[in-house]
């Protein structure tokens, strides 16, 4: 028989999803861009020495597919092995490379809401189903409670938590690891904005994988690489699931001249934390209820404005933020850390429509 319609024959999971939804990029710089959480400094200077030294060494070649100079440099930096690390296409790709590794079809995967909104579009193109968390009011998270009719297969915990800057300690992190009859993935995106992190748990804790990226923290959105860390026993395993060269020849230098240059990266990371305080406080000044914030962004919302009004009017004025809603939750705005010029800016529009 002949066949009439090739998007009929797509996988039925694929048909039913929406696909995720990222942030807005607007092609024109006009906006003051604070959506979508990008390190407003650029990278190190180093970067494009790097980028530009192996754009002249040698690409008919394939990469290194394990991105070992990588791997090297950021195990000194986290004083890990290198045997613990996976280099990816950002961290989204580890996160569908742990789906696709450790979900079947039909199986469930957890993780808290409000959260980062790819977990849900991962479990509908693996064919999984999907158990949201809510987060109690103190922004600690339960798992000891829920109905086990569908235990789960993997559970992703974003700390800092996307959208909210809230976190868990390690120590409450280790206390739900040993609850799951399945691997945590910790999706360290904001980390470095953090005073802690879970990377000793990796060695304390049989299921815990700490996930990262170079897109925040290190100014580099635009490149495309993040890292996993975790026992070499599960590197090994998850490296037969990857694409064989997921990383290429610039990202891999780019990245590790990036997180070999620890003193631009402190530096302004301690440009975005201050600016992170002054942000809070001023939205706090403005009658905005703010949650504490231990990423690059805050989370607040107006008692007596409308956040998706308010957000219209942002962006009429070229200021982007990040409008969200959770069903059965609320919504509010995500606000990135800018620079100092940006922040006065959104002041400058928030107080005129905030009387
Ligand atoms: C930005 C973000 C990521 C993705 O980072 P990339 O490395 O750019 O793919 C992953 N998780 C969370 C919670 C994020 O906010």
């Amino acid at each position: 028989m002949k066949l009439s319609n090739v998007v009929d024959t797509l996988r039925p999971a694929v048909r039913a999803m929406a696909g995720y939804l990222p942030g807005e990029q607007p092609q024109a710089g006009k906006f003051i861009k604070l959506n979508t959480n990008e390190n407003p400094y650029p990278p190190s200077p180093a970067v494009t020495s790097a980028i530009t030294q192996a754009a002249n060494s040698g690409l008919q070649r394939y990469p290194d597919p394990l991105g070992t100079s990588f791997r090297i440099q950021a195990a000194e930096v986290l004083g890990v092995s290198p045997d613990c690390i996976l280099c990816g296409n950002g961290s989204d790709d580890l996160l569908t490379i742990l789906t696709r590794s450790f979900v079947a079809e039909g199986q469930t995967i957890w993780y808290p809401t409000p959260s980062y909104v790819l977990y849900r579009t991962l479990a509908e193109i693996q064919g999984a189903k999907v158990a949201e968390l809510p987060f109690e009011s103190d922004w600690t998270l339960r798992v000891d409670h829920l109905e086990q009719d569908a235990p789960p297969a993997l559970m992703f915990l974003p700390n800092p938590n996307s959208p909210t800057g809230t976190v868990l300690s390690p120590e409450q992190i280790a206390a739900i690891a040993a609850e799951l009859p399945c691997p945590l993935v910790v999706d360290e995106a904001y980390a470095d904005f953090a005073p802690e992190n879970c990377i000793s748990l990796i060695e304390q804790c049989e299921n815990v994988l700490v996930t990262r990226t170079l897109s925040k923290s290190y100014g580099l959105a635009g490149l495309r690489f993040g890292f996993l860390i975790a026992r070499p026993e599960v590197i090994n395993e998850l490296r037969k699931v990857k694409d064989s060269y997921n990383c290429d020849a610039l990202s891999i230098s780019a990245a590790t001249a990036a997180i070999g240059d620890q003193d631009w990266f402190i530096k302004n990371r301690d440009k975005v934390l201050e600016t992170r305080q002054r942000l809070a406080k001023g939205l706090t000044n403005l009658g905005f209820q703010v949650q504490p914030s231990q990423a690059n962004f805050v989370w607040c919302n107006h008692p007596s404005q409308s956040s998706f009004e308010l957000y219209e009017q942002l962006k009429a004025s070229q200021i982007l933020v990040r409008y969200m809603k959770y069903e059965g939750w609320g919504e509010g705005l995500r606000i990135s850390v800018g620079t100092e010029n940006q922040i006065d800016a959104l002041f400058a529009v928030l107080e005129s429509l905030i009387r």
